[in-house]
């Protein structure tokens, strides 16, 4: 295989979607397993759509889920610049070029005219497209004489370049996805290349510099598939040889109806964006993974199987593990659904192959927030016994809170259930029992609870719900013997002796 070098090459349009992250993922994969090279490319021509703060979002979400550059307009590079615009001094002399070589020509019909022609075709049931049949009535430089031409052009009236396709051709392209794709050129428009604000359109200005940076593949989305035509018949215009091309599978809404859209996440409950974003115009916020609680390794392994399958059962792969196995021809033609429910499985995951340790640091993150103060040790073992039952740090609070205070309520449903006429004599001699349990540990306290229920025949289930309650506050928690070793004698007994007067 050539020299691999790969590019990202977002357009600074807004928040960067997850389908996008995918995209610079399989583009990292791909670059790493091959020994290549990864390019970020800022594609900012369009200033119309220029929004404020997208470009960090982008390169702060990526550098999030861990994927590096080696070339970017942080890190500089032999091509720099990496923004296009700018490089925006660059493209004319391209646009020219296609101009002399008969391969492009100039339009001068206003956004005006060429509404009319929109509106009047639309009278007619039609679609107004720039092409072979409706460029020999429109007002560009195959229509008007070679004079007038270079007068309107000295005049600086304004106008653009527009590719001019060529007549009964067929377009037969490669993708590694896909295969072999063929376009007749009729279906296709003469795209604007060069606009008349002295800025290249997308088309030039990608295929300008994935030639000038030197670019070996172009991985992107299925949504660019339409433009591929266009783009080979641009290399051709140049006599430049094309990079290969790899489209991938869109990103479906979890019931596989149409595309994973921007407004998806916030509507159904789950996050489309890597990072919170803020809309600077509306302040409008929408959701990340990242604030959402999810580890970007977790996040990362899930998006790297949708889309591509490693051919095995395996699910868990981190980074080393993904670059080792990914290739392209495993990547699949259809699209994907997007699975909420798996996502958080993938974080649970890798929450669980995390020690107690890591995970109690990371929650006493939450306790410091609450102002709560406690022993490492006693950390450690609170978060080893409801660690397998969360999916994030946040809720290992909902899992543990009654470890850090006592309850303040009492589960009436549960009240109802657990707690009758004999409750509070039987818990005020399960006290005595209590008092006397020495040392007061897990093992020594259920021995002697249990030797003291075959005495009294109480019943287990009766006194273990009751002290439940007393404890909690409801009928959750792990194991009652572990609860009072950790909040300790003095703590249990004052608890069960508050919640006698309570209840
Ligand atoms: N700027 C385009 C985008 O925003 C890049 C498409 C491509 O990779 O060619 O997706």
């Amino acid at each position: 295989m050539k020299t691999v070098r790969v590019r990202f090459a977002p357009s600074p349009t807004g928040p960067l979607h997850i389908g996008g992250v995918r995209t610079a993922l399989y583009n990292y994969l791909f670059a790493r397993k091959n020994n290549g090279t990864m390019i970020l490319r800022i594609e900012d021509t369009d200033q119309a759509r220029f929004v404020e703060g997208a470009e960090k979002y982008i390169i702060e979400s990526l550098l999030w889920c861990g994927i590096e550059f080696d070339e970017s307009v942080t890190v500089g590079g032999p091509h720099a610049p990496y923004r296009q615009s700018e490089r925006r001094e660059l493209y004319k002399q391209y646009s020219d070029q296609l101009i002399v070589s008969g391969n492009a020509y100039y339009a001068f019909d206003t956004p005006d005219e060429l509404e009319q022609h929109r509106k009047k075709a639309e009278a007619a049931k039609k679609i107004f497209t720039y092409n072979a049949e409706s460029r020999k009535k429109l007002r560009n430089s195959l229509t008007l004489s070679k004079q007038e031409v270079e007068k309107l052009l000295s005049e600086d009236v304004p106008h653009v370049v527009r590719f001019l396709i060529p007549e009964h051709t067929e377009v037969v392209m490669h993708d590694i996805i896909r295969g072999k794709v063929v376009v007749q050129s009729e279906s296709l428009d003469d795209k604007v290349l060069y606009k008349s604000d002295g800025m290249p359109t997308y088309h030039l200005a990608n295929i300008v510099d994935d030639h000038l940076m030197e670019i070996s593949h172009v991985i992107r989305g299925e949504e660019w598939l339409p433009s591929l035509p266009l783009h080979i018949l641009l290399y051709q215009a140049f006599g430049w040889e094309s990079p290969e091309f790899a489209h991938l599978p869109l990103l479906l809404k979890p019931d596989g109806n149409g595309k994973l859209s921007k407004r998806d996440g916030d509507r159904l409950g789950f996050p489309v964006f890597p990072i919170d974003w803020i809309d600077p115009v509306s302040g409008e916020k929408y959701s990340g993974y990242r604030e959402s609680g999810y580890y970007p390794d977790a996040f990362v392994n899930m998006l790297a199987l949708l889309g591509w399958n490693p051919g095995t059962e395996q699910e868990i792969f981190n980074m080393e593990e993904l670059i080792d196995t990914f290739t392209l021809d495993r990547v699949g033609k259809s699209g994907s659904k997007f699975d909420p429910e798996k996502t958080k499985w993938f974080n649970h995951q890798y929450l669980i192959k995390k020690s107690d340790e890591a995970v109690a640091e990371e929650f006493n993150q939450v306790l410091k927030a609450k102002n709560i103060e406690i022993a490492h040790g006693k950390l450690v073992k609170i978060v080893s016994l409801v660690k397998e039952r969360v999916q994030f740090v946040k809720d290992v609070w909902n899992e543990t809170y009654f470890f850090f205070e006592a309850p303040q309520t009492y589960d009436e449903q549960v009240v109802k259930k657990r707690w009758n006429e004999q409750s509070p004599e039987q818990m005020k001699s399960l006290v005595n029992l209590l008092e006397t349990i020495e040392p007061f540990e897990s093992a020594f306290i259920d021995q002697a609870i249990k030797t003291w229920i075959e005495e009294t025949q109480f019943g287990m289930g009766a006194i273990m719900n009751a002290l439940r309650l007393l404890l909690v506050g409801a009928a959750k928690g792990p194991h009652l013997g572990d609860i009072m070793d950790i909040i300790g004698k003095e703590e249990a007994i004052s608890r069960i002796k508050n919640g006698i007067e309570r209840i």
